[in-house]
């Protein structure tokens, strides 16, 4: 008899999700099996269950890529991990380990990748098929509803913080305050940083104040850019958008200092305008950032492990995730909701 599960499936594009029972996935050769005990909402969850990129998933899928749980089974030949490790699921699933990018452990843009909640099937499940060689590994200490968010939005933002190239002392901006960003700002102050959060929410940035942030900016009132530059004397040396908005990319090359780097992470689809000249003239850095390798991980996670990084999560239920869906389309999240299979 074949075990049966909840999960929550996307089976047409820009549609609720359709919560039902499947088949308990078997690990194959080379695979593991893991129980989910939590799974983070991430705003990418919803780009890919709208279809919103060039690359879409293949139909009916299920999203979820900050899936944490203990390994059940393994399949054959399998050594890098034992039953019982608390591990998670990311959304660099696996790569071809031996291309150019994965030799120099620029893994995330290898052609042969795969990416958990979207080629692969996620954590909006009861169970996880994964790849043990690309699990991320959870610290002791650290719950797996507080390791959840950190495996995707923990890593790429700080991450893009790394890429920034800002140095101790200076300035970043942080724009959009959400699951990213309420992060990002955690990972520049324990790295020295002086922060700039910019959001259109007064909440947020609210919340920005108590994580730490030294200056906040909401880019819904009069000029965002005027405002960064006079609160960082002249721009900051680094800028990190995680805005799923178009508008606040223009606005972040604008709030970069001269000679500074804006790192793009946000991934609303469409394009935006570039100002050629001010990026000419002010030589910016302008760059994009996709989550991080496994030695970003592993030091993304050990942060919280030592205490200096702590996501702020909200626990539902995997039956709220169409409700769940709504209100992070609209910025009502105030930063990760993660699913909880104890209450499911
Ligand atoms: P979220 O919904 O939790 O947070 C977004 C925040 O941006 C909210 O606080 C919202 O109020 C704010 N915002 C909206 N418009 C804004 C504007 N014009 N200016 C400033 N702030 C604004 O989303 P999230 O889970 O943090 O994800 C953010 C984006 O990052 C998504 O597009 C997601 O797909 C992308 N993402 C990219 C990567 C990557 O590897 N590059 C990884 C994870 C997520
Ligand atoms: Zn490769
Ligand atoms: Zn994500």
């Amino acid at each position: 008899m074949t075990l049966k599960m909840q999960a929550a499936v996307v089976e047409q594009f820009g549609k609720p999700l359709v919560l039902k029972e499947v088949d308990v996935p078997t690990p194959g050769p080379g695979e593991i099996l893991i129980k989910t005990e939590a799974c983070g909402v991430c705003h990418t969850d919803l780009h890919a269950a709208n279809g919103d990129w060039p690359l879409k998933p293949t139909l009916p899928f299920t999203p979820g890529h900050e899936g944490i749980g203990i390994v059940t089974a393994l399949g054959a030949g399998v050594t890098a991990v034992k039953a019982g490790d608390r591990v998670g699921v990311p959304w660099l699933y696996s790569a071809c380990g031996h291309c150019e990018y994965c030799l120099a452990a620029r893994e995330t843009v290898c052609a042969d990748a795969q990416f958990g909640g979207y080629t692969k099937n996620g954590g909006f499940a009861e169970y996880i098929v994964a790849d043990p060689n690309y699990v991320a590994h959870i610290p002791a200490g650290l719950s797996p509803f507080e390791a959840a968010p950190l495996i995707c939005a923990g890593i790429t933002s700080y991450k893009g913080i790394k890429e920034t190239q800002a140095r101790p002392g200076e300035w970043v901006v942080v724009s959009g305050v959400g699951g990213l960003g309420h992060l990002g700002i955690q990972y520049a102050k324990a790295m020295g940083l002086h922060v700039c959060a910019v959001d259109i929410d007064d909440g947020k940035l609210d919340h920005a104040k108590r994580l730490g942030a030294d200056a906040m900016v909401n880019a819904k009132h009069g000029d965002p850019v005027a405002a960064v530059k006079k609160a960082t004397g002249g721009g900051a040396h680094g800028v990190l958008i995680t805005a799923p908005s178009l508008g606040a990319f223009k606005q972040g090359v604008g709030m970069t200092r001269k000679f500074g780097t804006c790192v793009l992470v946000g991934l609303p689809p469409g394009e935006f305008p570039t100002p050629l000249f001010d990026v000419v003239a002010n030589c910016i850095t302008i760059r994009g950032s996709f989550v991080g390798n496994r030695g970003d991980m592993a030091e993304a996670l050990e942060f919280a492990a030592e205490g200096r990084v702590k996501a702020d999560i909200e626990l539902q239920p995997l039956s709220a995730i169409n409700t769940i869906f709504g209100r992070l389309a609209k910025g009502e999240v105030p930063s990760r909701v993660v699913l909880d299979w104890a209450n499911t």
